[in-house]
């Protein structure tokens, strides 16, 4: 998973700060990755590029932004799925040919046939750098563009036509932005403007917000807008053209996990959609706890919306530092086991003698939970009984959630009572699907693969 990030002042070619611009839009989707980040600009001349492994704060403190001068910028903060942890998988990528750099490119999402396309190309002579979709997204389009006098629109289409999805991609070029999203639509990318004219597109509009850009819509799937004399132009593929079954793909996990609750998401609120996962929990609930308790930070509404609709008392009683990171982003298990410690802390007071729901937006390994569990009987819970936000995941991603192995995944191996006895939880509830799709309603629009291996995009060697 990755964060996305395009900042083009409209009007002709005019704004300098276009570079300050995407850093400031990269801090409000850091969630989306914290591995690596950077910026691609360009001042109408030539391209340049700067990115480093780290967090946003860390790559672009202050005076370092500040020198960030271009009048076009593409940015990028990665979560690494496929590709190895390193500087070379950091993006955005830039193609450089034999008078200088001439397009960067900054994608999210994980593409299905890599392996077969990069062969194709490496036929060609196109030599690759790195092991990252990126890369490649922006090579073939270089070489359908550069050697074989596509323009540049054409070479999009040859995308559309034989990448099988994930992408949503920024293509820099010298004097243009190029935003498209892959004819399933699995990750996000909405398109802002402000007052003062300057488009923006961002993976969530939590990026639009700090730049005051007003939501103007989402990519849609298949199709390709940049901005030309001060307006927003678009060329629609047809989406059917290259989809198995005729309909989007949209990844519901972006609703219900991974993206900012203050975001609106494929036309949700994320917020609120989570605030009705958990209202929907506790329709049938048999258990009257004392307290509600969410799992920080991505499980509050979940269990605001819970803890409303029983009538119950909500509190934090667990702590989050935020300043660890994200456990479930460390690459090894060991890490992982350390980390819960130290993030999570908890407020005794709130669970002395008390009947505790501990609600959680999904299970992945379990590591997380029995952890939590365990710190809050050990803190004088009497009983907890553990309510899941999301159907079992019981198969991987490939389309770039970073989920494990199917063997890592405890739904995969293990019925819910083995998991409620792993977790030593006095009850364990998840939303059933038919849950989660009586809340999302436009059904046909969604990649629910991960809860019932139904893959809407075809999978090559993956599987
Ligand atoms: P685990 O301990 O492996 O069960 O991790 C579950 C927790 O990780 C959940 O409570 C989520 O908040 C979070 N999570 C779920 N999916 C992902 C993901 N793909 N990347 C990062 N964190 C995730």
């Amino acid at each position: 998973m990755c964060g996305i990030i395009g900042v083009n002042p409209s009007g002709g070619i005019q704004r300098y700060d276009a570079g300050q611009c995407a850093v400031l839009g990269l801090f409000a989707i850091q969630h989306r990755g914290q591995e690596s980040c950077g910026v691609a600009l360009s001042d109408g001349n030539k391209i340049i590029l700067r990115k480093e492994m780290g967090l946003v704060k860390e790559v672009f403190p202050d005076n370092e932004a500040q020198k960030l001068d271009g009048k076009l910028a593409i940015g990028h903060v990665r979560y690494p799925t496929k590709g190895k942890s390193d500087i070379k998988n950091a993006q955005p990528h830039v193609l450089t040919t034999l008078h200088g750099p001439c397009f960067a490119l900054a994608s999210n999402g994980d593409i299905v046939n890599y392996k077969n396309l990069r062969e194709e190309l490496e036929k060609e002579g196109v030599f690759f750098e790195s092991d990252n979709d990126g890369e490649l997204i922006l090579k073939y389009i270089g070489f359908w563009h550069i050697t074989k006098n596509y323009s540049i629109i054409g070479a999009i289409k040859r995308v559309m036509a034989n990448f099988q999805a994930s992408y949503s991609s920024l293509l820099l070029t010298k004097d243009r932005i190029y935003a498209f999203r892959d004819p399933f639509g699995n990750r996000p990318l909405v398109i802002g403007k402000t007052d003062e004219g300057t488009f923006v597109f961002a993976s969530e509009t939590c990026s639009l917000d700090i730049l005051d850009a007003h939501f103007i819509r989402e990519v849609r799937p298949g199709e390709i807008v940049w901005v030309q004399d001060g307006q927003l132009q678009s060329h629609q593929e047809n989406p059917d053209m290259y989809r198995l079954h005729h309909h989007n793909a949209q990844c519901v996990f972006e609703m219900i996990y991974f993206s900012r609750p203050d975001s609106i998401v494929f036309g949700h609120k994320v917020y609120d959609f989570r605030e009705r996962i958990g209202s929907k929990l506790a329709e049938n609930e048999t258990i009257k706890p004392d307290i509600v308790i969410p799992v920080p930070d991505s499980s509050n509404f979940i269990g605001l919306g819970y803890a409303k609709k029983l009538g119950v008392e909500f509190d934090l009683g667990l702590i989050r530092n935020h300043y660890i990171g994200r456990t479930f982003i460390k690459p090894a298990q060991t890490f992982r086991d350390e980390g819960v410690r130290q993030k999570f802390n908890v407020l005794p007071e709130y669970l002395n003698d008390k009947i505790v729901t501990l609600v959680d937006d999904s299970i992945v390994r379990g590591t997380t939970l029995k952890k939590i569990v365990r710190l809050l009987k050990k803190n004088g819970a009497k009983e907890v009984h553990v309510r899941i936000g999301s159907p079992m995941i019981k198969y991987s991603c490939y389309y770039g959630i970073d989920t494990p192995t199917r063997e890592e995944l405890i739904a995969s191996q293990k019925s819910i009572e083995d998991i409620r006895a792993f977790l030593d939880a006095d009850s364990l509830r998840y939303l059933t699907l038919e849950e989660l799709k009586n809340i999302v309603t436009q059904n046909e629009e969604f990649c629910y693969a991960c809860f019932d291996g139904i893959y809407p995009i075809r999978l090559y060697n993956q599987v």
